[in-house]
């Protein structure tokens, strides 16, 4: 069977003028011209950054609680479901004797996809995703954020229930220790003996 189809008429006219393209550039300026009395929408980085919304899930972070513990109790379980692999753990024991906690906890931002797994895990509450999303260094270790500087990111999360005065008033009486620990300022400082 024959090809068919149909001739395609191309643009004529112009003659000359249209061959040397400067309609084409003077209309191309004149829309430039135009936007320089518009509002800028460029936005200055890094002078100036975005306001995220308040359910802006960025790159995740620990926590302390409200009376400077550090919640994380090295369970290994965002370790686990981590789908990139991007959290290492170092697990040790803690001076209240009735929790471990993170010796060494470290994320590589370069594989972190933001999926939230490890706050929906966690047990403790100890892991949450952030408003922060300027991920920049000037190599791969710098992506690799340490326990202290996750911990700067996290800030400070109140906790009603106050789990660990209860653990840590039950490891004192069992020590035989007479201090409170919320009267342990070592304890505080050390993030419940985690560092
Ligand atoms: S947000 Fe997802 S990818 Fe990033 S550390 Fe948590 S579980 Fe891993
Ligand atoms: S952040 Fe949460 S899930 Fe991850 S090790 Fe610590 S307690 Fe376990």
């Amino acid at each position: 069977m024959p090809l068919t189809g149909m001739r395609v008429r191309r643009p004529t006219g112009g003659g000359w003028v249209a061959a040397t393209y400067l309609p084409s550039i003077l209309k191309g300026m004149w829309i430039t011209f135009r936007h320089l009395f518009r509002p800028k929408v460029t936005m200055q980085y890094p002078e100036e950054t975005w306001q995220m919304p308040d359910n802006y899930r960025g790159l995740p972070a620990l926590v302390r609680d409200d009376e400077g513990r550090v919640k994380c109790v090295a369970c290994f379980l965002c370790e686990y479901v981590c789908p990139p692999k991007a959290i290492e753990i170092e697990a040790q024991e803690i001076d209240t004797g009735v929790e471990k906690g993170p010796r060494t906890f470290d994320i590589n931002m370069l594989r972190c996809i933001m999926c939230g797994y490890c706050e929906e895990v966690c047990p403790e509450q100890a892991i949450f995703l952030t408003r922060e999303y300027r991920t920049v260094g000037l190599n791969r270790a710098e992506m690799i954020f340490h326990k202290d500087k996750l911990l700067e990111m996290g800030g400070v999360r109140p906790d009603p229930i106050k789990k660990w005065r209860r653990l840590s008033g039950q490891a004192r009486d069992t020590m035989g220790t007479g201090a409170s620990p919320a009267h342990r300022p070592a304890d505080a400082a050390a993030g419940g003996g985690a560092r």
